[in-house]
């Protein structure tokens, strides 16, 4: 018993240096933030995957999405698109993206965005890039094929 707290001590002392290190991998100072996989073929590869290829092409970047930062705003990812044209152009933020896990998220959810501007804009209505029922279903869809096991 009178071990214990050496023990405790080394395993605090194992934990810390674990996270340590993560948080070292995630984001080191002074460094650009780049994004863990090549974001082009990751959305290639779940349109393949999760979308049976459907989804137009789309330009997709490792840069910090442009928009509205006031009131703390932070914008992981977005998707800008030309009403009635096929095209789109992705934002995944290197910065908030640091882990594939959270780039393979954030690339799933703008996908179901382009996803629904394609099927509103096939049926001639408009879609306003919310997350309404129809990008709710979208994203559902993708949790029954499994899309998000290595995520969840
Ligand atoms: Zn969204």
């Amino acid at each position: 018993m009178r071990k214990l707290p050496i023990f405790l001590f080394f395993a605090a002392l194992i934990s810390f240096g674990t996270l340590t290190l993560y948080s070292k991998n995630a984001q080191p100072k002074g460094v650009k933030p780049t994004l863990p996989i090549n974001p082009v073929a990751l959305y290639q590869s779940d349109n393949e995957l999760y979308f049976d290829n459907k989804l137009p092409k789309a330009d997709v970047v490792g840069e910090e999405p442009p928009g509205d930062r006031s009131a703390g705003k932070v914008w992981l990812a977005s998707t800008e698109h030309t009403p009635g044209s096929h095209y789109y152009k992705m934002y995944i933020s290197p910065r908030y993206n640091p882990y594939w896990q959270d780039e393979e998220g954030s690339i799933l959810h703008e996908s179901c965005h382009i996803y629904v501007w394609e099927q509103v804009e096939a049926r001639g209505g408009e879609y306003d890039d919310g997350h309404n029922e129809e990008w709710q279903d979208c994203m559902k869809s993708l949790a029954l094929k499994n899309a998000f096991k290595s995520i969840w």
